[in-house]
């Protein structure tokens, strides 16, 4: 056993407005200049939607992540063994800008300087790439909710497979919901096993994942290998970029960007421990359906003696053994299990943990099962369907979802009887 500390983040999404603070306020600080237009180290998604870059969910196309081979090994599905002679040979699998969005800013200069007209002038997209005007835009990273149940209907969103959408295209039944993305500072990268420059590091104390700018050469075999699509060739330096998981912040003992500007308060950052020996064996089980589980097996409880001794054998400092202690990301996604990965199918051990949502709220609530008397909860009545939350979270096993949307539903339960009714059942309790 070889334990290491790892600092992770857990989205609440039921709390997420889609408002883009944090996509911004990340882009001010970090991703500012000439090169990182189109970059967007935090975005947030619109789901049911194909999200940014377009079609990043599909590793068919990408070749994204790890494979399992027939030995059982695993390996990344680019490069791998081969990744020098791959890079030199063209890396084929990478999105393009209009797989992003062409950049645009709007006509402002018209506002001050159109002639007398009987309506108001208006301000129309200019492309900033090529600085002419912009007619008709085509698609955006959250076209989607603005075409609705029709977007629905015709979605190419792997997270539909197995179930019915045609259902969700009618009006009663259309749901959307958001998906705040940052880079995972997974414990099994495969941007850094892509790299043929060894560029790409897991950094020992903390597990933030960085790309060392002096030793890349710019193959973007990292942009192809990461699944979640979650780095950026700089077409100015000519070097790769990533979120940094704001560790001069973190080091100073603050909290990311994205999560201190968070106008939903949806985020918490913690500390967890992990076995490092079982990453391997961890990510390479046959079964998709089982990585959800096989991820939660190698993470130790931080108030076991026996775990605090090894940890402290293996050099974890006794304020990051607190920081475990009392880490929201231990409590949410391993001892309530109320928080899941994102797509666990890509074998990386992603590290951002999200609550899905249960909304929309009144949709429970007319199921019946928010007041203290509504019985047992059915997750299977709420609007957004089990199945698809489930193939985003845990490749398809519904049961771990719907444990921790009954979970979710009976704590609201009792929280409002206490604090609406005043009534506390101390049987829900
Ligand atoms: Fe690397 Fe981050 Fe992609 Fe994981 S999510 S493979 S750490 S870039
Ligand atoms: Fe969602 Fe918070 Fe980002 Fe707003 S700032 S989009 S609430 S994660």
């Amino acid at each position: 056993m070889k334990i290491r500390a790892q600092i992770a983040m857990v989205l609440n999404l039921d709390k997420c407005i889609g408002c883009h603070t944090c996509s911004v306020t990340c882009k001010n600080v970090w991703t500012n200049r000439e090169g990182m237009e189109y970059a967007w180290f935090n975005n947030v998604e619109t789901k049911p939607g194909i999200g940014y870059p377009k079609d990043w969910e599909n590793q068919d196309k990408w070749k994204g992540g790890w494979k399992r081979l027939r030995s059982g090994k695993i390996q990344p599905r680019i490069g791998g063994k081969w990744r020098v002679l791959a890079s030199i040979f063209a890396n084929p699998n990478m999105p393009e800008i209009d797989d992003y969005y062409e950049p645009f800013t709007f006509d402002y200069e018209h506002l001050q300087k159109a002639p007398e007209l009987e309506a108001f002038p208006t301000a129309r997209p200019r492309s900033l790439i090529t600085g002419e005007r912009m007619e008709k835009i085509e698609w955006g990273p959250n076209w989607e909710e603005i075409l609705g149940g029709e977007f629905a209907k015709r979605s190419k969103d792997a997270n539909f497979e197995g179930i019915q959408k045609e259902m969700y295209g009618q009006f009663e039944n259309t749901f959307m919901m958001y998906l705040p993305r940052l880079c995972e500072h997974c414990l099994n990268p495969a941007c850094a096993a892509a790299c043929p420059s060894g560029a790409i590091y897991k950094r020992e104390e903390d597990g933030i994942v960085l790309i060392d700018q002096d030793k890349c050469r710019g193959w973007r075999m990292c942009v192809s290998g990461c699944p979640y699509k979650k780095i950026y060739f700089n077409w100015s330096s000519g070097k790769s970029e990533k979120c940094i998981f704001c560790y001069p912040r973190i080091e100073a003992g603050q909290p990311t960007v994205c999560s201190e500007t968070c106008v939903g308060r949806i985020r918490y950052l913690g500390v967890v421990l992990y076995d490092a020996d079982r990453i391997e064996a961890a990510a390479s089980v046959p079964d998709e359906k089982e990585l959800y589980q096989s991820q939660m097996d190698i993470f130790c409880d931080p108030n076991d003696p026996a775990v605090i001794a090894q940890a402290r054998a293996d050099g974890i400092s006794d304020s990051w053994l607190e920081a475990a202690r009392h880490s929201p990301v231990w409590k949410m996604a391993m001892e309530w299990k109320v928080a899941f990965p994102l797509h666990p199918e890509y074998r990386t051990l992603p590290m951002v943990w999200y609550v899905p949502p249960l909304s929309p709220i009144t949709a429970a609530a007319e199921a019946g099962k928010m007041g203290i008397d509504g019985g047992m909860p059915d997750v299977r009545s709420l609007r957004i369907p089990l199945k698809y939350l489930a193939n985003l979270l845990t490749a398809g096993d519904e049961a771990p979802v719907a444990s921790g949307l009954e979970r979710m539903l009976a704590m609201r339960a009792y929280m409002r009887a206490k604090t609406v009714d005043g009534v506390i059942d101390e049987t829900i309790a």
